[in-house]
C-alpha cells in the first residue's frame, strides 16, 4: 500500500513544542492539553495570533520537536512490510530545510527525501490511506482516512465522517491490518 504520514502532531509533537517555546518566550503557562482549538493563539490570552504564528519561522523552534511515542519503530515496520510511505506534510516553506534536518531526517533518518510530499492541498494526493490529526486534511481526500487524536480534534465524530479514530501509533498499525 502507499501510505500517507503527516508529520506536525502525527509522527512528532510539534504543537507541544510550540506552546513550550511561546511559554517562554511570553512568560506564560498554558498547558499544551488545555489547547483544544486548531488555532494555539486562541490558549494565549495577552499574545496575538500574528505574534503566535511569526515563532514557526523560527530555526529553533524545530530543535526542540521530539517524535511521538512508538512512531519510528511502527514506521520502520511498515516500510520493510514492503509499503510505501510518503511523509506528507503543510509547513512554511521559510523552515522547510531545517525541518526536514533537525525534524524528519534527525528522527526518522530510514526516510528518503524522495518520499516527502509538501503541499497545501493533502486531498489532491494519492494514496491508500492517509494518517492526519487535520480533519480537513482527511475529508475530501481519496483514501482510507485515519484520525490522529489530538486535543484540538477530540469532539470531532470521525465515525460519522468515515474515518477511523487512532490515538497512537500501535493504533495506526492495527488499523493499516484491517485495510
Ligand atoms: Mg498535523
Amino acid at each position: 500500500m502507499i501510505i500517507l504520514v503527516d508529520m506536525d502532531d502525527t509522527i512528532e509533537n510539534l504543537t507541544e513544542a510550540w506552546i513550550n517555546y511561546a511559554n517562554k518566550r511570553f512568560g506564560t503557562a498554558v498547558n499544551a492539553a488545555d489547547v483544544t482549538t486548531w488555532d494555539p493563539s486562541e490558549a494565549f490570552l495577552s499574545v496575538s495570533h500574528e505574534e503566535m504564528y511569526a515563532l514557526l519561522l523560527e530555526d529553533e523552534l524545530y530543535e526542540t520537536v521530539e517524535p511521538l511515542e512508538g512512531t519510528a519503530h511502527y514506521l520502520q515496520k511498515l516500510i520493510s512490510e514492503g509499503h510505501e510511505v510518503f511523509i506528507v506534510t503543510n509547513s512554511p516553506y521559510q523552515v522547510m530545510k531545517v525541518k526536514m534536518e533537525k525534524v524528519l531526517f534527525r528522527h526518522f533518518p530510514f526516510i528518503d527525501w524522495r518520499h516527502v510530499i509538501i503541499t497545501g492541498s493533502k486531498p489532491l494526493i494519492r494514496g491508500d490511506v492517509l494518517i492526519d490529526d487535520g480533519v480537513h486534511n482527511l475529508l475530501d481526500g481519496d483514501y482510507a482516512k485515519l484520525l490522529f487524536t489530538a486535543p484540538h480534534n477530540r469532539s470531532f465524530d470521525a465515525k460519522e465522517n468515515g474515518m477511523v479514530r487512532v490515538n497512537c501509533w500501535e493504533d495506526v498499525y492495527k488499523a493499516i491490518e484491517k485495510i
